[in-house]
């Protein structure tokens, strides 16, 4: 896409600091990273949800974040690591191409589990819980 600034970085029109490739992916660091190490993890192609990507586009791209995780983690000396997806602008997508976020994490590094990205916990009844059940299994 055009004005795609992660097209850009496969594409090779903006610099990146690449550090993996394959057929379908490219990973490169974070220019504004959460910790040294953060790297992004993204199709070659451009998709905006993940639910767009190609199966085997996504059985590449989560074969190379698998690949990368432990790189990452050596790379900087972390002891973790949060793997994950903005994955729509009301989860603070701002990107519109799929990317994984790689954030190494340190033992007292101030941070927070993954669990602190949504808002208030809701506090669903057994009816509820069998109704969202029952529409994610179809
Ligand atoms: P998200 O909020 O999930 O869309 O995250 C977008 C990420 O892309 C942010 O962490 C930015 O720091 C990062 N980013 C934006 N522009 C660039 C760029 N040119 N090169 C590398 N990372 C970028
Ligand atoms: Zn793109």
């Amino acid at each position: 896409m055009s004005d795609c600034i992660f097209c850009a970085i496969v594409d090779g029109d903006i610099p990146g600091r690449i550090v993996h490739e394959t057929e379908h992916t490219l990973a490169f660091l974070d220019a504004n990273p959460l910790a040294p190490g953060h790297t992004l993890v993204v199709p070659k192609e451009h998709h905006a949800r993940l639910d767009e990507v190609p199966a085997d586009a996504a059985a590449d791209l989560f074969a190379a974040v698998n690949d990368l995780v432990p790189r990452v983690e050596a790379a900087v000396d972390a002891d973790a690591t949060n793997v994950g997806i903005n994955n729509g602008p009301a989860a603070g997508q701002e990107v519109d191409h799929v990317h994984v976020h790689i954030v190494p994490r340190f033992e007292g590094d101030g941070g927070s589990p993954i669990h602190a990205v949504a808002g208030e916990r809701p506090d669903l009844s057994d009816e509820e819980l069998d109704d969202i059940e029952a529409a994610i299994s179809g």
